[in-house]
């Protein structure tokens, strides 16, 4: 008989409603009974005791890239801080960029777009989506997975247009390519705006993706072409804020096609964006009375992962590797990009170095480019122009700034505070250098300096928003709630420890505290704290 007892806990069953004081029977890969305090406790093989502690789902991070470490045969190591911090289901997918649907000729181009996301090259076993997801599911993930399929994929798949408006023929050809991979199991579809080939699609072409993903019922997650109040994507002479711009244009596309709206990292990058949180989060209640049906998500950090290419404009990096050489090109990006931080609200001490991606420069991770400039005894500018040219522009980043900073977070607290906001990790996670502190903490932060000591919401909210509410984003309709026939994706913590161990100066996020076990389809892989890398029980989610 193989069952698991969870014994004396207090449930929180991922509905919303207030917890109660129960156990929680599993069987092989289900959940067998949710009981009461009071109720006869059945017969079990083995019995776990969670005197103290929650009994909530398995977290589910409804924005990751940890697509792009799955395929890794060592992936259960590199992506064992997930597990430790409770998620046991990831949808992936995101910005645009899936594993497939992939064509061999234009492969390349999705390659090096995905240098961004990946810790290091794998081979493409697949074309389809339908192989690809087979092909995961072969290779047993540690983590479930749920996988959006990208508009950027789909457009090296389905065209050899490198970017701009397509002939229609190639159009048509994309739009066939997503009703298939999402017939084949995709959970919506996924568009990274703010990145080559995104930011230059025209708007009739985001327009004609999301009638298609409408129609099949299919999420759309949207990375948007600007979060700060300056940006790339759009003139300089725009007079809106080009986040509010950003924003305002993918809510009139959800108008118009009527596509189920996932707003994915609902960030204000730079000071000068902070001040737009209401304005924006006015919006998107705007569109929510008039009956669209649109969310948010978030991360708890004032930071995210980006590389070092990311503020660079366009005709810069169309003009690389020469451009580095350039006096010309080197004046102008420099007048460029330090009016655009001073209009963003960036400072060069907001730039921190993950992962350097240059053999031998390894002290550098964690150091801001302020600092390599004065260990280096330049300017910042030509430190980060050294550093990107280096690496060829592989060097990982932190930007801080990114909804506040650690004394003031007001725009994080009230988009996190907010009832359509769910939650995600966002993170890039590599093998080396200094991790995004989200990779570690994001589910514990959430749960103990947010809920427990701030509270900003309440617990059930919490893990309603964690579980539930992002596994009926997507349709995923077997996991996100502890109920008698659902998978036994189950997390035991602590409600009075947990927290995330922050970064602190110069010292790299730490484990979280307070999970106490985690299960998976059925599979102990956290044992009173302890992560069991052999345990490898993940499903791969069609929906
Ligand atoms: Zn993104």
């Amino acid at each position: 008989m193989d069952t698991t007892l969870l014994r004396s806990g207090v449930i929180v069953d991922g509905l919303g409603g207030p917890a109660f004081p129960g156990h929680v029977l599993l069987r092989g890969d289900r959940i067998d009974a949710v009981l009461r305090e009071g109720d006869t406790t059945p017969e079990a093989a083995r019995h776990v005791d969670a005197t103290g502690c929650v009994i909530a789902p398995g977290f589910i991070d409804m924005h990751s890239h940890a697509d792009w470490q799955l395929p890794l045969d060592d992936h259960p190591e590199l992506l064992s801080s997930m597990l430790e911090q409770g998620v046991t289901t990831v949808v992936g997918g995101n910005c645009g960029i899936s594993p497939a649907p992939l064509r061999r000729e234009t492969l390349g181009r999705l390659h090096d777009f995905a240098s961004i996301a990946r810790d290091r090259p794998f081979e493409y076993a697949w074309e389809s989506f339908a192989e690809y997801l087979e092909q995961m599911g072969k290779g047993k993930p540690a983590l479930n997975l749920a996988e959006l399929v990208g508009h950027s994929t789909l457009r090296y798949a389905g065209s050899d247009a490198a970017r701009g408006p397509m002939p229609r023929e190639d159009l048509s050809n994309c739009l066939d390519r997503l009703r298939q991979s999402v017939e084949e199991g995709a959970c919506g579809l996924s568009f990274g705006l703010g990145y080559d080939p995104g930011m230059y699609s025209p708007v009739e072409e985001l327009q004609a993706f999301c009638q298609v993903a409408a129609e099949a019922d299919a999420t759309a997650t949207v990375h948007l072409k600007a979060y700060s109040r300056i940006s790339p994507c759009y003139p300089v002479t725009t007079p809106e804020a080009h986040n509010v711009r950003a924003l305002r244009e993918m809510l009139e596309v959800a108008r118009q096609t009527g596509v189920r709206l996932q707003l994915s990292h609902f960030i204000f990058v730079g000071r000068r964006s902070w001040p737009s949180v209401e304005a924006c989060l006015e919006l998107v209640d705007g569109a929510r009375r008039n009956g669209l049906d649109i969310m948010i998500d978030a991360f708890p950090y004032t930071c995210g992962n980006t590389t070092i290419h990311a503020p660079f404009p366009y005709w810069f990096l169309a003009a690389l590797p020469g451009a580095y050489r350039s006096r010309l090109a080197r004046m102008r990006l420099r007048v460029e990009l330090e009016l655009g931080f001073r209009l963003a609200g960036f400072i060069y001490s907001d730039f921190q170095v993950m992962d350097a991606g240059v053999e031998g420069w390894e002290e550098l991770n964690g150091l801001t480019i302020a600092e390599i400039a004065r260990k280096w005894k330049t300017s910042p500018f030509d430190a980060m122009l050294t550093l990107a040219e280096r690496s060829k522009g592989a060097t990982t980043m932190l930007f801080h700034s990114y909804s506040g900073e650690p004394q003031n977070q007001h725009a994080l607290e009230t988009v996190l505070g907010h009832e359509a906001c769910l939650f995600e990790t966002d993170v890039i996670v590599k093998s080396g250098g200094h991790p995004n502190p989200a990779a570690l903490g994001t589910f514990p932060r959430i749960l103990g300096p947010l809920v427990r000591d701030r509270r900003l919401f309440d617990l059930e909210t919490a893990v309603h928003r964690m579980t539930g509410a992002s596994a009926g984003r997507f349709g995923i309709s077997d996991r996100g709630v502890l109920a008698s026939g659902k998978a036994a994706d189950v997390v035991v913590f602590d409600a009075a420890q947990i927290c995330d161990t922050p970064p602190e100066g110069k010292q790299p996020a730490g484990r979280s505290r307070g999970i106490e076990h985690v299960f998976i389809n059925g599979a102990h892989a956290v044992k009173a704290g302890v992560y069991q890398s052999g345990v490898r029980a993940g499903h791969v989610i069609r929906t």
